[in-house]
């Protein structure tokens, strides 16, 4: 019975949820989220010192487009958030609207030991962490400061979870 759905009513909602039930069948399904996995886009936005780290990641010896990563200008057009170490209270409401901004699906890598429980900030009264501002977090990379061998092992596993997904929402 969860496979089926009624096309009654309203004809723009019945054509969404076909296009909706269309897109969560294999093989389309595996296309889609291959897609994803190889086009994730992470606007330019450094909340600390591991956006430096971030940076040699994207540069030529790592090439993170190597991988399917741009760096984009638009968060409007970015579909994974990278929060790179410590996130300030001010930061955090930046980090907030962009990630409102970027369109579904869209994902959140956070990167060095701050961004996991604070790394040497922990007990500053300023620094938040990404889940008390309602920044939903796919995957966490440890490291103080961060390797660019590690965020590229930890996106290389985002994408092995992206292309493991279950179904999206239209
Ligand atoms: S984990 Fe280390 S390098 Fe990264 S933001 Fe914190 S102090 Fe800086």
């Amino acid at each position: 019975m969860t496979d089926q759905i009624l096309l009654t009513g309203n004809l723009k909602e019945a054509a969404r949820k076909a296009a909706q039930w269309l897109a969560n069948r294999k093989p389309i399904r595996d296309l889609r989220d291959w897609g994803t996995a190889f086009s994730l886009w992470p606007p330019h936005f450094t909340t600390s010192c591991c956006g430096a780290e971030f940076g040699a990641f994207a540069a030529a010896r790592f090439d993170a487009e190597r991988f399917g990563m741009l760096p984009f200008s638009s968060s409007r057009q970015s579909n994974i958030l990278v929060i790179e170490g410590t996130m300030t209270r001010k930061m955090a409401r930046a980090a907030r609207i962009v990630y409102e901004q970027m369109p579904e699906p869209k994902y959140v890598m956070a990167i060095g030991a701050c961004s996991l429980e604070g790394g040497i900030f922990w007990n500053s009264y300023n620094t938040v962490l990404p889940s008390e501002v309602g920044i939903p977090v796919d995957i966490y990379v440890p490291g103080c400061p961060i390797r660019p061998e590690a965020i590229a092992r930890g996106l290389l596993m985002l994408q092995k979870k992206i292309r493991h997904q279950s179904t999206i929402k239209m």
